[in-house]
């Protein structure tokens, strides 16, 4: 068994799982998932559980995530809820609503000038932190032995929480005006994120995942991507109790790309809006894994015909490059039909088969 596959082996992915990351003849191309905001409306709809409890309920949680897995037998799952675990265990106030995830409400400090007031928070006592601790160790107690799934527990990358904490306006107005206040921000996030990724790890997670969609090119320019997110990026990783991470990141990224892949310990790299021919070549031979690209705007409004043939494009786009997994772009939106999902699962079995 080469390196590589024996460290893949340690997340829990299967020898199928592992031939279709290295493209082998007759292996198929893995298809997985982000989804959340997903799940917990589907969980919503079938047991009449508002949202508000589900996520507030680690119990429920899970099962909201496992339904999913048994429902479209995925290999992968994030148990990724909302964006807004580490700014509301900051103090920050959210809207829950009945249906759907909650929303940012009101930020945990007004202007940088508070920052001396914000107090590391405790994964194992604020907010919702051990609401998902809670549910990796359910996942382990109950469902690990039963699936073959890997687990990924996650947090929010240091640029989209710290912009939650202090709303995305004046974090975005600090890059500029307050460098240096914003890098004490993020170091205190930082050290927070840590302990609530390696918290998850702890109580059964088998990965983790980090969504850092705020540090895209979309939102902030890659000179700030370099002095904003890549050092504590790269410092989270370094410091999880595990080898490697999944990174999200939505929107476009092109840009970044390559700054991306030299985080230290990235082994997934999750994209939305890029060519994957060109990012492709930009990892090389570096054993980083792409998963992407299908917009989850078209997995909500297309059709089942529409979906296949995009996820056919995909799969001839990629061929047998191999280090790449089908997934949506970001979360599954709620409501996105079925026979949608369906279609996007079917068309990787159909023509994911190696060689392509
Ligand atoms: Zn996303």
């Amino acid at each position: 068994m080469s390196l590589i596959e024996d460290f893949l082996t340690q997340f829990g992915f299967s020898q199928e799982l592992i031939e279709g990351v290295f493209a082998k003849p007759g292996a198929t191309m893995p298809a997985i998932f982000l989804a959340g905001g997903y799940n917990v409306n589907e969980y919503y709809k079938m047991t009449g559980v508002p949202a508000y409890e589900i996520v507030r309920n680690a119990r429920h949680l899970i099962k909201s995530q496992m339904n999913l897995q048994y429902k479209f037998k995925v290999d992968l799952l994030t148990c990724l809820v909302d964006l807004n675990i580490m700014s509301e265990s900051f103090g920050a106030k959210l809207y829950y609503d009945h249906d759907v995830l909650p929303m940012p409400n009101k930020p945990a400090i007004e202007s940088l000038d508070d920052i001396d007031q914000l107090e590391i928070p405790d994964p194992h006592k604020d907010g919702r932190m051990p609401v998902i601790i809670e549910a990796a160790k359910l996942y382990k107690e109950k469902y690990k032995a039963k699936s073959s799934l890997i687990y990924g527990g996650y947090i929010e990358g240091p640029i989209t929480a710290s912009s939650n904490i202090l709303g995305v306006e004046n974090f975005m107005r600090g890059l500029v005006t307050n460098p240096d206040l914003i890098h004490k921000l993020l170091d205190k996030v930082t050290t927070a994120l840590i302990e609530f990724g390696n918290a998850q790890l702890e109580a059964g997670a088998d990965a983790i995942g980090i969504a850092e969609p705020t540090a895209s090119s979309t939102c902030i320019s890659p000179d700030f991507f370099k002095e904003f997110a890549f050092p504590y990026l790269k410092k989270i990783n370094r410091k999880l109790n595990t080898p490697g991470t999944l990174i999200h990141i939505c929107g476009h990224t092109q840009p970044i790309i390559k700054q991306w892949i030299k985080i230290p310990n990235t082994f997934i790299i999750s994209v939305d809006e890029v060519d994957l021919t060109k990012t492709l070549e930009t990892i090389g031979n570096k054993f980083i894994i792409v998963a992407g690209n299908i917009s989850p705007i078209t997995l909500l409004r297309e059709t089942p015909e529409t979906i296949e043939l995009i996820t056919k494009d995909i799969i001839n786009e990629v061929g047998n490059h191999g280090k790449f997994v089908l997934c949506p772009g970001c979360d599954l939106a709620p409501g996105t039909p079925e026979e949608n999902i369906m279609a996007f699962l079917n068309a990787g079995r159909k023509y994911g088969k190696f060689p392509i």
